[in-house]
């Protein structure tokens, strides 16, 4: 039998912070990362001085997060941008009405509150909704309940679209009601100047990473696991996987016996979103002084329209903007270029006497990478939140799932990432374990086979 306690497939933040807890307890774990880096759905990328997250950017909330406590144990520097929830408020952003024109602050104000209103109302009609309904079906009935003009209306129902589609890369009406109930900010947001991607290199220090192995099958008993990469076999007593819920149902990595129900259902039930950025650095800023976004209003606004002000993170005046739910699957066969043109159209509508010409643009493809298929999992119409839950569910008493689509609070983040690499940790070991062992511990190196980071032999 093999020497290996855990094997851990994938060294993003779930898998990594599962492997450091699982070595610092002394066990002996490989870590298999198919690409050539550590990180996954964090990816720092530097060019020209810039440091450019083409990931997760923000931590969504820093009270009580063990993610941010984890990343001042780290010294990992951070600025406050608490706008990463599409808040109508809270922080000051620039609102353009449909014609193009921008809003007086009591006219933002204003705004808002129908907002903050409407959203109280939507959670009592969330919480009542009968299983099986759209979000697009309680905004609805909740929007017709109220005696407002339909212009009114009609801004309410937009945010709200545009919300969904920001915060889980999916149309209205292909979410579950109870999709956003996750949807509460604790705290500041903050994001990373030198990178997030900081933080997978920090939590990989002293364990046995092995680079550019592609894991395409696992096999389980009670007796433990082989995995195979390539044409070759790793056998453990145990594995801990935490590969996008797309590259599972994708059959990219097959799991044989299949994994029983609960967890069957539940993987069936999430799926990936069509989630992408876009961001624009230019020579000279031209938007609004001393606002965290630019929002637009208004059927014109229907793709791009809103705009996150990156220029105290980068430097130089940056903005960010998203392709998400619909608006990501329609241009997700367009170049670079095309996609430039066409933010930069709905850009000049609300900016007509300004020279907006990008001196640098990025333009993310999570849904074309082949070890994400999307950049996070979304509930569709049918599932429960505690379907995250279900898929970490051990089986056999040797497989265990991690990852951000495995941990109901607060799914589709670092910090779901982090908390599910935890949890599986504790499950291993059948114990708990304090999250602080894992800045706090020094990582036995011995204990490790190779105790570094290590590519495929080529
Ligand atoms: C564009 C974008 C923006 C985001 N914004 C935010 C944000 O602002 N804040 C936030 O909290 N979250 C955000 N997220 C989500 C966040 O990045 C993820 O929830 C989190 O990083 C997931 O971590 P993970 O360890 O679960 O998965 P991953 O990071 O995906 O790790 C899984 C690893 O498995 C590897 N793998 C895949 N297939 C195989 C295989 N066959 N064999 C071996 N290895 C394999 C992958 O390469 C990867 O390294 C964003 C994500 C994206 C893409």
């Amino acid at each position: 039998m093999s020497d290996i306690d855990t094997v851990v497939v994938g060294a993003g933040v779930a898998g990594l912070t599962a492997a450091r807890l699982l070595a610092a307890a002394g066990q002996r774990v490989v870590v298999l990362e198919a690409r050539d880096r550590v990180g996954g759905r964090t990816h720092s990328q530097r060019s020209d001085g810039l440091v450019t997250d083409l990931g997760a950017s923000w931590i969504h909330g820093i009270d009580d997060n063990p993610l941010f406590a984890a990343v001042r144990a780290f010294g990992m520097p951070t600025v406050e941008l608490t706008v990463g929830s599409y808040q109508p408020d809270s922080r000051p952003i620039a609102y353009y009405d449909p014609e193009g024109v921008r809003l007086d602050q009591a006219q933002v104000d204003r705004f808002a509150a129908d907002v903050h209103a409407f959203d109280e109302r939507l959670a009592t009609a969330v919480a009542a909704s009968s299983h099986g309904t759209s979000y697009e079906t309680v905004v609805e009935t909740t929007l017709a309940e109220l005696a407002w003009p339909a212009d009114r209306r009609e801004r309410v129902r937009e945010f709200l679209r545009h919300r969904t589609e920001e915060q889980y890369g999916v149309w209205i009406g292909d979410l579950d009601a109870h999709g956003l109930d996750d949807d509460q900010v604790e705290g500041d947001e903050v994001v990373f100047p030198d990178g997030f991607d900081a933080l997978a290199g920090r939590l990989a220090e002293g364990v046995d990473v092995r680079l550019e192995q592609v894991v395409t099958r696992l096999r389980w008993s009670t007796d433990g696991v082989v995995v195979r990469c390539g044409d070759r076999d790793l056998a453990a007593h145990r594995a801990i996987v935490t590969v996008p819920v797309g590259v599972l149902k994708a059959g990219a990595l097959v799991i044989e016996p299949p994994l029983p129900d609960p967890l069957a259902g539940a993987l069936d039930r999430l799926e990936m979103n069509h989630f992408e950025k876009v961001f624009l650095s230019f020579r000279e800023r031209f938007w609004a002084p001393d606002v965290y976004a630019i929002r637009r209003q208004g059927p014109a606004a229907a793709w791009w329209h809103s705009w996150y002000d990156l220029t105290p993170l980068h430097g130089v005046p940056t903005l960010l903007t998203f392709a998400a739910g619909p608006c990501a699957q329609a241009i997700r066969g367009w170049t670079d270029e095309a996609i430039t043109a066409s933010v930069l159209a709905a850009l000049r509508e609300i900016h007509p006497h300004a020279d907006i010409t990008p001196a640098a643009v990025e333009v993310t493809r999570w849904r074309d990478d082949p070890f994400a298929l999307g950049s996070y999992a979304y509930m569709t119409v049918g599932s429960t939140t505690e379907d995250h839950d279900v898929l970490a569910t051990p089986v056999g008493g040797v497989l265990h799932l991690a990852g951000e689509a495995t941990w109901t609070e607060d799914p589709a983040t670092v910090t779901a990432a982090l908390r599910s690499g935890h949890r599986a940790a504790e499950n291993v070991l059948g114990r708990s374990v304090a999250i602080e062992t894992l800045w706090a511990a020094v990582v036995d190196r011995s204990a490790a086979q190779a105790s570094r980071v290590t590519r495929a032999a080529r």
